[in-house]
């Protein structure tokens, strides 16, 4: 058969690829659609009655300028690794030096209990301290900022109220809790010389990092284990914080928390496998946006579809193997999905070889080509909805042309992720097509600086000179 064309696939086959096209296909018009109903719940979020984007003020009031100076810690809890970074700012403008040590976050850790989350961070953040710093007694508290990329309520920057677990997290006695005592409650157990002076989101992070090296930035995203994005609002735009009596043109960092977006299940074209997922899921009814993007989900969103094509249809795919092993939930990553369309395509044969080495499964050639499409829809699918947040953020901002700052890993390893947003923001916009195809986009999505380390550092910097300036 031609290997690269279905043509010649069995019929049942075409016409479940053909069903799924339809399912994952989100056309300029929808796009449109989605994107415009974004602008208006970034609003609502602001707004003191809220609505489903909790668009939380970060108490980070200003870009660095480039000439701060020290040295901080950082603590970046991440999805998958904890790490624990030494950041010095340099004389040198926007110059930075780090140091990092990267401690595995155990699996268990994330549905156990508080007390041994808390302890285990804390005897990280030890070990890095008596690796760099030697005997810890005689140190002075050496300030750090705590990436806690979890959605949180702050009414000071050193302060996290936890609204929900997100990311598959889910430890009891958390949620509706500031963190910040707990934690600091395990570090003074063991006599952990650091002082906590800001907790900040990955995306805050993101943006402020971004823009410590290049003026253009006005967004920072995260597009990795989950999906996010901060932006630098003013306060006369936040009617939530008009009680503060802040001059109007205050600028205030605000964390969206998208992955909240429409939970209410009004404009995403959800399918069958999106509320398989939201119903299995540790919080059904929350992070809608999120689950359909983030790397979390999508390769549970492949594997879904693949015990569903296995189980229910005509087609009768991988006829007579055993699947046990795809019936395993969350066995499959993002990275599996990435592995499968970096395949060069002559005839899938990493692509067959990972079935087989993972799954114990041999797909025969339409099977493999079955399983290409998937993941290009489901990859196509995650990019287009990312633009749309990207162009709301942009239209409610006024932005002609800025830089969006982007990390994560569905942004730096999803094979064409960053070329699927810019195409689809291109549509969102009407930009006009470009006279020579290397011209940037009025809006470009680069890839950032790192925002969990470095950001952290630059927002604990800014904290402590706001606070020496006598400013809140
Ligand atoms: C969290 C955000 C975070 C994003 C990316 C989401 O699940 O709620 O706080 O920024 O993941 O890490
Ligand atoms: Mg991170």
């Amino acid at each position: 058969m031609a290997v690269g064309s279905l043509a010649d696939a069995p019929k049942d086959l075409l016409s479940e690829i053909k069903h799924l096209e339809e399912l994952f296909t989100i056309d300029t018009a929808k796009l449109k659609e989605i994107s415009s109903h974004f602008e208006i719940e970034l609003e609502k979020g602001l707004s003191v009655e809220g609505g489903t984007i909790p668009m939380n003020p970060t108490w980070v009031m200003s870009y660095p300028t480039g000439h701060e100076t020290g040295t901080y810690l950082a603590l970046d809890m991440g999805g998958t690794n904890l790490r624990v970074c030494q950041v010095t700012l340099t004389e040198q403008k926007s110059g930075f030096d780090i140091i990092q040590s990267k401690y595995r976050m155990p699996e268990e850790l994330k549905t156990g209990d508080a007390e041994e989350l808390w302890e285990y961070i804390a005897d990280c953040l030890m070990q890095f301290i008596e690796t760099y710093y030697g005997d810890s007694t005689k140190l002075d508290k050496i300030p750090l900022g705590f990436t806690f990329s979890y959605p949180a309520t702050q009414n000071y920057i050193d302060e996290g109220i936890l609204q929900r677990w997100t990311k598959g997290f889910d430890i009891a006695g958390v949620e509706g809790h500031n963190v910040v005592p707990m934690f600091q409650a395990a570090l003074a157990r063991r006599g952990v010389p650091i002082k906590l002076s800001a907790l900040i989101n990955d995306t805050t992070g993101t943006l402020v990092a971004s823009g410590y090296t290049d003026p253009k930035m006005r967004i920072g995203c995260i597009f990795g284990t989950g999906c996010n994005a901060a932006y630098m609002e003013d306060c006369g735009s936040i009617p939530k914080l008009a009680y503060m009596n802040l001059p109007p043109d205050t600028p205030m960092a605000i964390n969206c928390e998208w992955g909240a977006f429409d939970n209410e299940h009004k404009v995403l074209p959800m399918t069958p496998y999106d509320i398989i997922i939201d119903k299995d899921s540790p919080r059904p009814g929350q992070q809608a946006f999120e689950k359909m993007i983030a790397g979390l989900y999508l390769g549970e969103i492949f594997r879904q579809i693949m015990v569903d094509l296995y189980d229910n249809n005509e087609a009768h795919i991988f006829a007579g193997q055993d699947i046990s092993k795809l019936r395993k939930p969350y066995s499959l990553d993002s990275s599996f999905l990435s592995a499968i369309e970096e395949d060069p395509f002559e005839n899938l044969s990493e692509t067959l070889g990972l079935f087989q080495d993972k799954l114990n499964i041999s797909p025969n050639l339409p099977e493999l080509e079955l399983i290409r499409r998937i993941c290009e829809l489901i990859g196509t699918r995650a990019a287009r909805l990312s633009a749309c947040g990207v162009a709301a953020i942009s239209r409610k901002k006024g932005y002609q042309s800025c830089h969006v700052g982007a990390d994560g890993t569905v942004f730096n390893k999803y094979p064409h992720f960053k070329a699927r947003v810019a195409a689809a923001l291109c549509e969102i916009l009407d930009w006009p097509d470009k006279t020579d195809p290397k011209e940037e986009d009025p809006i470009e999505i680069l890839a950032a600086e790192d925002g969990s380390g470095v950001g952290a550092a630059l927002i604990a910097a800014l904290t402590l000179q706001r606070v020496k300036d006598g400013n809140m």
